[in-house]
């Protein structure tokens, strides 16, 4: 049993077994390019296969399974964004655990970080419940977008430059469709920081109005007048909840400066 198919009956499904499938970062660039709306954009992200060293990882995991999950079928494929359109606020991650995100088919979902992540989202009155396990679990976002630098799972939690490139253009073309309405992106890590700066200019966005900022927890940049507000907040790993590098009051206070800003603009 391996990943599930496109097309298929599962929960986090949001693609045809007739969705096109980018095999090289030339197809990722002109499929993502010439996605109309978000759902066809989550579509064919979610079948894609531009990274051979991701996609082999992935599906290997799929296969392998952790023991506690191993009567689970994992997703095994590129986890989509997920959020309604129209969303005022954006959070942006690394890329997707590989038995969180990678086995249930939805962002953050099934694991410690995510575990965080939603808990933090529902204080802020951004997200239905606050748990999110699974797929079909009754967890809903509200006015928020949760995205991703990388849509697959890469070994030890690390892309190399070559896959976050291969991957940028469906992020860039993410961040045109959604940026309308967003006016705040949290940003979480250092990683999805780097990645995000270069997606919003090639998304058509002013540079930063004070100039380049480094990443930092609660630092603010707005890019030109008019644009999103981008909002650094450390990455919910375990890394940094275990050791209290970052609390649950430091999370609630940039969730709740977005909703600020969200609605002020
Ligand atoms: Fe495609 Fe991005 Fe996954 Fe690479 S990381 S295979 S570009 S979805």
């Amino acid at each position: 049993m391996t990943a599930v198919p496109a097309g298929s009956e599962h929960p986090a499904e949001v693609a045809k077994s007739s969705t096109p499938v980018a095999h090289t970062a030339a197809d990722v660039a002109r499929l993502a390019g010439s996605s109309v709306s978000l759902d066809h954009l989550d579509a064919r992200v979610s079948v894609c296969r531009a990274c051979p060293r991701l996609v082999e990882w992935r599906e290997q995991v799929a296969d392998d399974k952790r023991a506690s999950y191993a009567d689970e079928r994992y997703w095994g494929r590129p986890v989509p964004s997920w959020g309604p359109e129209r969303a005022r606020i954006a959070v942006v991650g690394l890329a997707p655990a590989a038995h969180g995100g990678n086995r249930t088919g939805r962002i953050f979902t099934g694991d410690r970080s995510g575990d965080w992540l939603f808990r933090a989202l529902h204080r802020a009155g951004l997200a239905a419940i606050p748990t999110s396990v699974r797929a079909g679990d009754g967890q809903r976002l509200i006015d928020t977008r949760i995205m991703a630098g990388v849509h697959c799972a890469p070994p030890a939690n690390k892309p190399t430059p070559a896959e976050r490139d291969a991957c940028q253009p469906w992020l860039v073309r993410e961040l045109r469709l959604v940026t309308p309405t967003v006016k705040a992106i949290v940003v979480l890590g250092g990683f999805a920081w780097s990645t995000v700066f270069p997606a919003l200019a090639a998304a058509g966005h002013e540079p930063p109005l004070f100039g380049a900022v480094d990443f930092g927890h609660g630092v603010e940049v707005l890019l030109g007048r008019a644009g999103p507000t981008v909002i650094g907040c450390y990455h919910v790993s375990q890394q940094n909840t275990f050791t209290g590098r970052l609390t649950e009051e430091m999370l609630d206070a940039v969730f709740a400066r977005a909703v600020s800003i969200a609605h002020s603009r």
